[in-house]
């Protein structure tokens, strides 16, 4: 756990809305599962133990007492009935422990009018609850949520992740680019560096669905970029309409829905460009 996160633990003083950003979406939850241990773990030693019932059930993200508020799956937002539903049920005292927690995953997916529906209960939240978001980065977030949360980042992200990181980036950028250009012969050519390395392939998709979501946004007339490029997101705005993007939506996760279930990198990578070449046409 890091340590900024381990101080409040130790001295037992446990903010009740904190932010966890930085890191990957995998670091985030990780690091959200150790704090939310770390509450509800009954050794009397150093908390997380990672043993007692209650530790193991938090760690596997199993505990009764952490809910977890995600967007519908047919939406590309937490809607507010979500939030407003997520607020209500967090003055209900909690049935078997003494604790609730509230764990949002994507706090990025909260649309900024959205997030006004949190700040009450971020500012004052009920005793037993506590609410953690996590973000790619907390400027996702409107600076009336800031100010009522505490904010910890993963910034010891390690040498060789933060070079992947930045190849994904490039890589999503380029790819976006090839799509907006609707060059098919340029993006087998971008796919082609992924032969390499099969690792970064992940974190790519992952950039290039944020280049995509901004690209809707910017198509609605909203620039709230979350991506590393607004640049390339206001291409393809410009470029394709709202059923293509859509498509090139769905189209991502196919492709990462095959790489979860048959771990075949290889057989995706010379499928990725027409898969997302597919989705335009
Ligand atoms: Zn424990």
């Amino acid at each position: 756990m890091m340590n900024s996160l381990r101080v409040h633990i130790d001295s037992g003083r446990i903010p009740h809305a904190l932010v966890i950003d930085g890191g990957t979406d995998e670091d985030r939850m990780k690091e959200a599962l150790e704090f939310c241990a770390s509450i509800l773990c009954t050794s009397k030693g150093q908390k997380p133990c990672g043993t007692c019932p209650q530790c193991k059930k938090a760690l596997e993200n199993q505990h009764p007492d952490i809910i977890s508020v995600v967007r519908e799956k047919d939406r590309k937002t937490i809607g507010i009935q979500i939030l407003r539903d997520m607020v209500e049920d967090s003055y209900v005292l909690p049935n078997d422990s003494d604790k609730k927690i509230y764990l949002i995953p994507h706090a990025e997916e909260i649309e900024p009018k959205n997030q006004n529906a949190l700040l009450k209960t971020l500012e004052e939240p009920p005793a037993h609850a506590t609410f953690i978001l996590l973000c790619p980065s907390h400027s996702v977030l409107i600076g009336t949520i800031l100010s009522r949360v505490s904010i910890f980042s993963l910034e010891e992200v390690s040498e060789v992740k933060k070079q992947d990181a930045e190849k994904a980036n490039e890589l999503a950028v380029q790819i976006a680019n090839a799509i907006a250009k609707k060059d098919e012969a340029e993006l087998v050519f971008v796919a082609s560096a992924f032969d390499k390395n099969t690792d970064i392939l992940e974190i790519t998709l992952e950039a290039l669905k944020l280049i995509i979501r901004d690209a809707v946004f910017a198509k609605a007339g909203r620039n709230e970029f979350i991506s590393t490029s607004s640049e390339s997101a206001k291409r393809l705005a410009s470029a394709l309409s709202n059923e293509q993007l859509v498509s090139l939506q769905k189209a991502i996760s196919d492709i990462d829905f095959a790489i979860s279930v048959h771990s075949n990198k290889n057989l995706t990578q010379t499928r990725l460009s027409s898969h997302l070449f597919g989705a335009i046409l």
